[in-house]
């Protein structure tokens, strides 16, 4: 496995693997990794003869301080991981090598689609996850790219920016990954406490009976019924909880649409901000 942090360097690793006839499968990450990152090196392996990984925590999509500050980094044992899984390259550039000058523009109309769920909480997160993806796709040029589900919103973004941009690859997704409990693999769940992490599988388990009873009540009963069952640990504070449909993300009213549904929440515990969902007719 080779790693490199000048996009220089990178650009001609992945030109040389072009040149030769081989695909490449790219997986972009922001490290401390865990099986749901491997799971994603998992797909591009099967599909690819090279697998890239990135490794890089992008500034410009945190819309608070000290949530990049805090962000868990890792990066001896993330690529003990890679290379054990398989991964061919690593880029692990650093923020000056990326953003040279500040950060540069880019004007996309995502509709509606940035601006819901994570987008009304986190504004200029999606505009910052377009930017570096977008630059991650020019200097891996990447074949097939993987992401996972547990960031849905995100994934349809970047089908967004694909689709807009006209860009020459092909947007995988995949599973979300969970700890026995239930609880979405996430690197943010290294910053829960002890006691934090042993009822943190709430979420996971009222989107379970939210599973159970769609199409039961009403949307709108459903939805409160959610949010009171996890506000009810004092422990935790919903930001967000909504059954929306998963082509656009609009908030459905009925169970006209069920096929479509998909539960999209968001969760303080303590101070950790975790996110998940669940498609209720499938
Ligand atoms: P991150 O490092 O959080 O930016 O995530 C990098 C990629 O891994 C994104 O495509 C995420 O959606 C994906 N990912 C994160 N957590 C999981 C999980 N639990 N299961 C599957 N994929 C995940």
């Amino acid at each position: 496995m080779k790693t490199y942090s000048l996009i220089s360097e990178m650009v001609k690793a992945v030109q040389k693997e072009h040149k030769a006839g081989r695909s490449i499968g790219f997986v972009p990450t922001m490290g401390a990794l865990h099986d749901g990152h491997l799971s994603l090196v998992e797909e591009s392996r099967k599909a690819n003869d090279i697998t890239v990984c990135s490794i890089f925590v992008n500034p410009i999509q945190f819309n608070k301080k000290k949530d990049l500050e805090k962000y868990p980094h890792n990066l001896n044992e993330d690529l003990r991981l890679l290379q054990s899984a398989g991964c061919d390259y690593v880029f692990i550039p650093e923020d000056k090598e990326i953003y040279p000058e500040g950060t540069t523009g880019l004007e996309i109309n995502f509709g509606t689609l940035d601006k819901v769920l994570e987008g009304k909480f986190r504004p200029s997160h999606f505009k910052g996850v377009a930017i570096i993806v977008k630059k991650l796709f020019e200097i891996i040029a990447p074949d097939n790219a993987y992401f996972g589900k547990k960031d849905y919103q995100q994934l349809l973004v970047i089908r967004n920016l694909v689709s807009v941009l006209q860009l020459p690859v092909k947007i995988h997704a995949c599973p979300t990954f969970r700890e026995p409990d239930g609880l979405a693999m996430s690197s943010r769940n290294l910053q829960l406490t002890i006691g934090e992490r042993e009822i943190a599988s709430l979420i996971y388990q009222t989107l379970c009976k939210v599973k159970e009873k769609a199409g039961h009540l009403p949307v709108k009963e459903l939805r409160q019924w959610a949010i009171k069952k996890i506000n009810s640990n004092p422990a935790f504070s919903v930001e967000y909880f909504e059954i929306v449909d998963k082509n656009d993300l609009h908030i459905l009213e009925s169970w006209k649409e069920k096929e479509n549904a998909l539960a999209c929440t968001a969760v303080f515990l303590g101070d950790v901000r975790l996110i998940d969902n669940m498609e209720l007719f499938s």
